[in-house]
């Protein structure tokens, strides 16, 4: 079941993609809420859709960061974009260095990079599937396939260099 969170001020009619799919709501990280880098609005944005995210109020590309668990990993997956899978934990110091270099890699690869994270305390099967035994654990995937695998926290140059290898 679709549940929506409404936004001070916004209508819940405006909303950016047609073709969405599914709108998660947000969490408590308010990771499902982009701030458009050109105004500064901000957007929600769907867990998977065909086509990319774009400002409702000025039609800039948004940065595209979800939250996914075992039941939409394979929508959120699913796109022609780059896919850098995030596995982490909130108990994983390590994690939370890697989540701000996530977030603003994705900031500047706003139409090539899609992030999905991934809490694998609450995935287990994606967790298992990806054998993350050892977290944080980054997955680059393209077109549904595991094209690379980073576990440990990286420097954000290693994983700027990662990205533009594979998009
Ligand atoms: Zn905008």
């Amino acid at each position: 079941m679709e549940r929506r969170v409404k936004r001070g001020g916004r209508g819940h009619d405006d909303r950016p993609w047609p073709s969405e799919r599914a709108i998660r709501s947000v969490d408590p990280m308010g990771n499902n809420v982009a701030a458009c880098p050109s105004c500064g609005a901000k957007n929600r944005v769907p867990t998977s859709a065909t086509g990319s995210p774009r400002c409702a109020k000025c039609q800039s590309s948004l940065p595209w960061l979800v939250e996914a668990g075992d039941a939409d990993f394979g929508d959120a997956v699913d796109t022609n974009r780059l896919v850098l899978v995030d596995l982490w934990a909130p108990w994983c110091g390590p994690c939370r260095m890697v989540a701000p270099v996530l977030e603003k890699l994705s900031n500047e690869f706003t139409t090539t990079l899609k992030v999905v994270k991934v809490n694998v305390d609450e995935s287990p099967h994606t967790a298992q599937r990806y054998q993350a035994r050892s977290i944080p654990m980054l997955l680059f995937m393209r077109d549904g396939e595991l094209v690379d695998t980073i576990v440990g926290a990286q420097p954000e140059h290693v994983l700027r260099a990662r990205i533009e290898q594979f998009s």
